[in-house]
């Protein structure tokens, strides 16, 4: 029995893979006989979206209806409007979450024709549709949501999302069976890096710290080469072609072409046509290796960041404080291997000047699909211990309406939800998260706090740091917070994400995600002190509570993103979808 899919739902491409009957994970192929799709959605009608290979090329011939790099907007908000960045295409208006549940429609769809072709479904057997999908370490808690949201708009249930490098780890040390081990995930993807140092303790991943940036990628590599092309132009033409929107568009697919030819050969011959005429020239690889050496260095700067967080809480010792040669004890010491992931990792010069660096060959295998192949390990652990008759009872038991909250919570671990329905719930699907699968140690994407005001005399607000960026996961803080005025009835707890690594944060540099009242029974006097708690679990789900003791006012929030889509935005979208044909 197939358990899950699990899908690597990446800026430039995607992947889904499954675990075979031998225990083995393995990809599979979209219905072009590829075994990753482009992550472009080309919406030919309203009513027919072309997902991959072929909306590629309408970027170039119809870019108001195609859309790429959908993954940079997810979670993220606009501006000005305070909403989900939203765009209008063949007029409708969608959203991030939307468009990327076009990706993830089609390539579920194309899995299971693959399953059913390779006799691994019958005809009878539903569709899989219970799916783990992966996300950068970076992810904050709305981007993660997004992720969850898409899957939800594409039909599916999305079981758990899990960070990229994790996946890749677990892949690694379960292909390799290795069960006691510290590595680095070096990824470089089409528009997002990110580094990960990850412990595997028993077979299970425990993530160190991650460092990275979403706006390092092959992309850059590629604008690179096509500034280089366009001025190359220039020089023998006396056009500039950069000024003419097709030939530039045309530009960036032949220079990703080249760049791919100088992973496997020394020299890659260009041609280029813009109104003045034809140019062509040979390319080499040591050109383009020395034209691009300020972004590999870009990408080592981040791998030194983050050996020296790892240092700095193996020594239990302030980052700010660790020298070069604890540093370098760390890497020598701890490290085992490096792992390379994704497609800018197949570029010669990542392994080469990696190996010189830090004295590790790193390793190649699957790198197009270890994040899939991870995530669909994770699919096939998720649900061990609960049958199909084991949600049954839940379902019996919680009632047909909360039955997908609950279901969500158990798989989640989130405490608070599973504390309410506690009594009527079977006992052994409310026992400890450790029980339930797989469950992975985890580092915090990001900075939470609430905002409160800087002394009781400031009119100056800023955000109160709970949980920071890196720190190891479970982790619960609380904080005393006191009134400021005579006769207050509540408290506005306002939850807020940055990058900041210090105790207090200036407000404009953080994005809140969230709210809620702590309500008094009566007026309270000023100075009435209360206690807030945030709380993240090794899922890195959030949970905000606020309490006043002696009138034992409690706030309990789940984690409410509130930049989100609503759920009539949501159930719209869902029903476009069904609408809607894929290829
Ligand atoms: P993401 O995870 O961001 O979706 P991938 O890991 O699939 O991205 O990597 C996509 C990037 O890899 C693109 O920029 C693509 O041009 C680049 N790429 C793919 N194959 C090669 C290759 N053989 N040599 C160099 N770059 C490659
Ligand atoms: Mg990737």
């Amino acid at each position: 029995m197939i358990k899950g899919l699990g899908i690597d739902l990446g800026t430039t491409y995607s992947c889904v893979a499954y675990i075979d009957e031998n225990g083995k994970p393995v990809v599979l192929k979209n219905s072009e006989g590829k075994a990753t799709t482009p992550s472009v959605v080309y919406f030919e009608t309203k009513d027919k979206v072309i997902v991959g290979e072929i909306a590629k090329q309408s970027l170039v011939s119809e870019p108001d209806n195609t859309v790429a790099f959908i993954k940079r907007d997810m979670g993220k908000i606009d501006e000005d409007t305070k909403q989900p960045i939203m765009r209008t295409i063949q007029g409708i208006q969608m959203s991030p979450q939307e468009i990327s549940a076009k990706i993830l429609t089609k390539i579920v769809k194309d899995a299971n024709a693959e399953l059913r072709m390779i006799g691994k479904l019958s005809d009878s057997d539903p569709d899989v549709k219970d799916v783990v999908i992966t996300c950068p370490a970076y992810f904050g808690m709305a981007e993660r949501e997004a992720t969850k949201v898409a899957g939800k708009i594409a039909g599916l249930n999305v079981v758990n999302i899990i960070p990229e490098p994790t996946a890749a780890a677990l892949n690694y040390a379960y292909v390799s069976q290795v069960k006691q081990k510290t590595f680095m995930v070096y990824d470089l993807g089409g528009g997002t890096f990110d580094v990960t140092i990850i412990e595997m303790n028993n077979g299970i991943p425990r993530v160190i710290c991650t460092d990275g940036s979403h706006t390092l990628g092959g992309k850059d590599w590629d604008e690179m080469l096509v500034q280089y092309f366009a001025e190359k132009y220039l020089e023998e033409k006396g056009e500039d072609v950069r000024e003419n929107l097709d030939i530039l568009q045309e530009l960036f697919l032949k220079a990703e072409q080249t760049k791919i030819t100088l992973s496997s050969r020394e020299t890659a011959p260009v041609m280029i046509i813009g109104d003045a005429g034809r140019l062509n020239f040979t390319m080499t690889r040591t050109e383009f290796d020395e034209k691009t050496k300020e972004l590999l260095e870009r990408s080592l700067s981040y791998i030194d960041n983050c050996l020296k967080i790892a240092a700095a809480k193996k020594y239990k010792k302030e980052d700010e404080t660790i020298t070069n040669e604890e540093v370098n004890k760390y890497l020598s010491e701890n490290i085992s291997d490096i792992l390379l992931v994704g497609g800018s990792s197949k570029m010669p010069q990542v392994s080469k000047l990696i190996s010189e660096r830090y004295g590790i060959e790193p390793k190649e295998a699957d790198l197009d699909e270890a994040v899939a192949k991870g995530a669909a390990i994770c699919a096939s652990t998720e649900f061990t211990g609960f049958s199909e008759e084991d949600w049954q009872l839940v379902k019996e038991s919680v009632g047909e309406h909360e039955f997908d909250v609950v279901k969500e919570a158990i798989q989640t671990g989130n405490e608070n939800v599973i504390k309410q329905f506690e009594d009527v719930l079977p006992r052994h699907m409310v026992q400890k998260q450790e029980s339930r699968g797989m469950i992975f140690t985890n580092v915090s994407p990001r900075t939470y706090g609430t905002s409160a005001y800087d002394s009781s005399a400031s009119d100056k607000l800023v955000i109160f740091n709970f949980i920071k960026r890196n720190d190891e996961l479970p982790k619960k803080l609380t904080q005393s917070f006191y009134t400021r005025e005579e006769g207050q009835s509540g408290v506005d707890i306002d939850l807020y994400e940055s990058f900041s690594m210090s105790a207090k944060t200036e407000l404009e540099d953080g994005t809140k995600i969230g709210s809620g009242v702590l309500d008094f029974p009566h007026g309270m006097p000023k100075g009435t002190c209360i206690e807030v708690t945030i709380n993240m679990n090794s899922a890195g789900l959030l949970e905000v509570s606020a309490f006043h003791k002696e009138t034992n006012s409690v706030y309990n929030g789940t984690f409410d993103v509130s930049n989100s889509l609503s759920p009539e935005e949501t159930k719209q979208a869902i029903e476009r979808n069904k609408q809607q044909s894929f290829s």
